[in-house]
């Protein structure tokens, strides 16, 4: 049998929900783990999105790691770069270089249930691991529409996630495919520099402005000096997302009146009512992901821009051709049209106890979890940002800080297991999830709201979503319910070499547990 280097734990990816699983493990007491990361540097989405205009639309206070607070922030929403960075100080603030594997991309994970651990096939060698944890993220693989006739196009093509910056845009007649979050960051960016713009929209997104400003020197320095101000500015930021995700699950209809104010905000910068009827959403608010953007509506209303309210159909030659017949010549594609979100790609490469992958598994039923991180079948594998883990509004970080409260917990509930020991979701305990999420989800905007979206799988299934708050994914996700899995023990017997190690590290997890009690006995 080949003998491979074995870890604890493998992480892959590098972008929040790697960096922060690395950040957990090490406060757990683990230390034998690897992040194996595709890419040459970490920072997940906020590395590969680098388009112009690329920015967050939630505030930055509220969108960073609750552990690692940054009283610095220069806007009240953030660049990409400025995130970018951010993750880069925390991956050596939380000294997580060491753990880092770069330009190793995970090719096959194949569980091993004789001896209860994951064999991992990456394009700079093979590894073991006693767990996987997957945060490979569902906005990293872009998604490119199959078009008739792209391969005739002569000009430039490229991915918003995949720019490219030595292509000068300048006096060229540009296509943008696709009105989404990134889409709309995009137009503004580049209207004033390219001879004319064509935007292709399938359709309309809610607009609502951006309230974006610099964050004065006074605010910064107050929150340098009493952190207190900041976790107060985040709490507010939180709380009011919390209250406003009541409406988009349980009361679609106070939507309504919102609608009215982004209605309002497009009148004052549209002024041509073609234009405004192009521009004008007919589905509830909501039910697609609300932009922001004080920037995107005076943009198309420019001389060099022509919105053509139909989706990209066929391309001949230079020439495109919208669904509605209108064509436009042009010498460069961008498509902002999104990732692979209801498909993850990553679940190809899991091979699960049964000798499927996730992705056959799944089939055509759609993903399904438990809790948003584990799946019958594949033990000790979870994924960070898992089913149904999304947000239509608040930030994402909230959520995958809880599911790294999953993560801690399962660790230590091995532990407390000993020896060789694996953890497999019961098959009723994922249905039971399921149901119960499918239930909640009826009375959404996103079910109800009359639209298509992203966040529905091929059979119309939210599959993306959590219907609920942040605080009740918290509370859902704080432990590790031993009731909804199957205890597996190894059928070989561990060799003197594993128990050795295996009680080693038990040690020295223990050893921190009991640190990090201490510490947090002492006030520190
Ligand atoms: P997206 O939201 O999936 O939008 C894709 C767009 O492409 C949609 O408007 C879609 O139209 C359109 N499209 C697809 N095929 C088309 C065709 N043949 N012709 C014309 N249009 C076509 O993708 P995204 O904007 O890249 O956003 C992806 C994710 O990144 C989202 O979760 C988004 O929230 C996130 N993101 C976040 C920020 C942030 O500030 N936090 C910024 C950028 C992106 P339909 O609507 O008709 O399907």
């Amino acid at each position: 049998m080949t003998e491979y280097e074995h870890v604890r734990v493998a992480v892959i990816g590098s972008g929040f929900g790697g960096l922060g699983a690395a950040v957990r493990l090490r406060r757990e007491g683990v230390t034998d783990f690897v992040v194996l990361e595709r890419a040459g540097s970490v920072g997940g989405t906020w590395r590969d999105n680098s388009y112009p205009g690329c920015a967050c639309d939630v505030p930055s206070h509220l969108y960073s790691f609750s552990f690692a607070p940054n009283p610095d922030w220069p806007r009240t929403f953030s660049g990409q770069e400025y995130i970018r960075e951010y993750l880069e100080h925390v991956t050596d603030v939380f000294r997580l270089r060491s753990h880092l594997r770069f330009n190793t991309e995970v090719k096959r994970m194949t569980w091993d249930g004789e001896r209860l651990r994951w064999e991992i096939e990456t394009s700079s060698g093979t590894l073991t691991a006693d767990v996987v944890v997957s945060a490979a993220g569902p906005l990293s693989d872009p998604k490119v529409p199959d078009v008739p006739g792209l391969d005739t196009f002569p000009g430039k093509v490229f991915h918003s996630a995949r720019w490219d910056h030595d292509y000068a845009l300048r006096g060229k007649r540009v296509a943008v495919i696709g009105t989404g979050a990134s889409a709309i960051q995009i137009v503004p960016a580049i209207q004033p520099e390219v001879a004319k713009l064509t935007l292709f929209q399938r359709t309309p997104p809610w607009v609502l402005p951006r309230v974006d400003r610099a964050i004065s020197g006074p605010e910064r320095w107050l929150h340098r000096q009493l952190p207190f101000t900041a976790q107060a500015r985040r709490g507010l930021l939180w709380g009011m997302r919390e209250l406003q995700i009541q409406a988009f699950t349980k009361r679609p209809d106070e939507l309504g009146l919102v609608e009215q104010l982004a209605k309002r905000n497009m009148a004052r910068s549209v002024k041509d009512p073609v234009l405004r009827a192009k521009l004008t959403p007919a589905y509830r608010m909501g039910c697609k992901r609300i932009l922001l953007s004080s920037e995107y509506y005076p943009a198309l209303t420019r001389p060099n821009v022509d919105v053509v309210a139909s989706g990209l159909s066929e391309v001949r030659g230079s020439t495109l051709v919208a669904a509605d017949g209108s064509e436009a010549e042009v010498d460069a594609i961008v498509f902002g049209t999104g990732f692979h979100v209801t498909d993850l790609p990553i679940a190809e490469q899991v091979v699960g106890a049964e000798g499927r992958t996730l992705a056959e598994v799944w089939g055509s039923g759609g993903m399904k979890s438990l809790r948003g991180a584990t799946a019958t079948g594949f033990p000790n594998w979870m994924a960070i940002i898992g089913p149904n883990t999304g947000l239509g509004t608040s930030s994402m970080i909230l959520m995958i800080e809880s599911q790294l409260n999953y993560m801690a917990d399962y660790v230590r509930q091995l532990d407390v297991l000993g020896g060789r020991a694996a953890l497999d979701a019961r098959s009723g305990a994922v249905e039971a999830w399921n149901h119960r999420v499918q239930e909640r989800m009826k009375r959404t905007v996103w079910s109800t709201g009359g639209c298509t979206s992203w966040y529905l799988d091929a059979n119309g299934v939210n599959t993306t979503i959590w219907p609920g708050t942040t605080s009740e994914f918290r509370a859902a996700t704080r432990r590790v319910d031993l009731g909804e899995y199957d205890v597996l023990r190894a059928p070989v017997p561990e060799t003197a070499r594993e128990r050795r190690t295996n009680n080693a590290q038990q040690s020295t997890q223990k050893n921190a547990q009991q640190n990090a009690q201490k510490n947090v006995e002492a006030g520190a």
